[in-house]
């Protein structure tokens, strides 16, 4: 397996996009982040950003890797330049600039395995391994100030295998 530097990745970012103001945040891989590629941590002392280690199965695993930590770089930046670090005009307007995805992308060639809802919204969504304790995201955000919130646990609704598409 290639091993990818990710602080040379943010480097590189930093210099290309930021005018290299950003300090380095810590930047860490994690194997349990399954529902999205990539994440930011705010945190006055020092932010986090995590990679999901699957990337690094994938072919194109370089380009998926600086695509998600340049979606993460924006909303540390936001967050360093005390804005709102959402998915904001500002946030759509740096990611056109840096050429990265709206969303962070989950790999989809692997079948999904379950699917799971919430019993708050009915929303369903489909993983490939199993969510243990994971609430819904659309439910914390509207209802619990984008935090973690009980209520909102996802529940298994059926076990299935979606045959893959093309
Ligand atoms: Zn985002
Ligand atoms: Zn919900």
């Amino acid at each position: 397996m290639i091993q990818f530097d990710l602080v040379r990745i943010f480097t590189e970012w930093n210099l290309k996009s930021f005018e290299g103001i950003l300090p380095i945040p810590e930047l860490r891989w994690n194997s349990r982040l399954k529902t999205s590629a990539g994440r930011f941590i705010p945190n006055r002392k020092k932010s986090v950003i995590e990679i999901a280690s699957y990337l690094l199965d994938e072919p194109n695993a370089e380009e998926l890797i600086r695509d998600t930590l340049g979606h993460e770089i924006i909303h540390y930046w936001l967050w360093e330049m005390k804005q709102p670090y959402g998915h904001t005009p500002t946030f759509h307007e740096k990611m056109n600039e840096l050429g990265v995805s709206r969303y962070n992308s989950v790999p989809k060639h692997r079948p999904f395995k379950y699917c799971y809802v919430c019993k708050h919204c009915d929303q369903k969504i489909l993983v490939r391994k199993r969510l243990q304790g994971a609430a819904c995201a659309a439910c914390c955000n509207l209802h619990a100030d984008g935090k973690y919130h009980q209520n909102f646990i996802l529940e298994v609704a059926s076990h299935l295998e979606i045959p893959e598409a093309g």
